[in-house]
């Protein structure tokens, strides 16, 4: 079982991993169920990802509310992550990002699927959250819990949803899962606009889908982190 430290070591690697990785740039998020109390999360004050540093880790309710925020300010945006960990008892990560290649098909309405096996976590559908058809003219930002609450209930039982001109949302059942599927859903979109370019495309089907997510094992998902640890120059812990 991993400490409370190493988790928090491993919110900060997550944290340089989706920069490195081009799935954050200066805005974007993640966030981390809190091991001990499920009624809280960890996330960074508000800063750029690839410079969070272990002291930049807050705690707060499920509400957004900051336990100590010895005087760090948070993420407008953190109503994603509490409102997903309050709906779904089973999500222990919460990624916001606005990766370039999903952007298109939550403008479009043009549906993402899988297209190739490595692919297949981010699920057979993905859906898209319009925050205007119950928010009307808004800056797009999700700055509160109903809205929170709103695009959580879009996600479903589901580990992706696309934010209409703004962006994603994944989810996991532990950080590393959760940061595998963020890289491959942008992965899929680059990879769906260039076949979809090319002709029509089969796709995995409902079945494979589940197969392949159902045989994604920690190891595979653990020889990706390590190597993008790596790359991210940051330390790699077993798990
Ligand atoms: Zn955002």
């Amino acid at each position: 079982m991993a400490t409370l430290a190493q988790l928090i070591d491993d919110l900060v690697t997550a944290n340089r991993i989706l920069a490195t990785q081009g799935i954050v740039d200066s805005f974007g998020h993640v966030s981390i169920r809190h091991p001990d109390n499920p009624k809280r999360y960890l996330l960074s004050r508000s800063r750029a990802p690839e410079r969070v540093e272990t002291g930049d880790i807050m705690e707060f309710t499920l509400e957004g509310d900051p336990v100590d925020a010895k005087g760090r300010k948070p993420y407008l945006e953190r109503f994603i992550h509490g409102a997903a960990y309050e709906m779904r008892p089973d999500v222990m990560s919460v990624i916001h990002n606005h990766s370039p290649g999903v952007i298109p098909y939550g403008v479009t309405g043009r549906k993402m699927r899988p297209i190739m096996h490595m692919c297949a976590t981010i699920g057979y559908e993905v859906p898209i959250w319009d925050q205007r058809t119950r928010f009307g003219d808004t800056d797009l930002l999700v700055t509160s819990m109903a809205m929170g609450r709103d695009l959580a209930k879009k996600l479903g039982k589901g580990r992706t949803a696309l934010m209409r001109g703004h962006g994603a949302v994944v989810v996991g059942h532990e950080l590393r899962a959760t940061v595998y599927t963020a890289v491959y859903l942008e992965l899929n979109a680059k990879l769906q606009m260039q076949a979809e370019a090319m002709g029509r495309v089969k796709f995995l089907s409902k079945g494979e889908t589940a197969k392949v997510a159902e045989t994604t094992s920690p190891a595979n998902i653990n020889r990706a982190w390590e190597n993008w640890c790596r790359k991210a120059d940051r330390p790699y812990r077993e798990q």
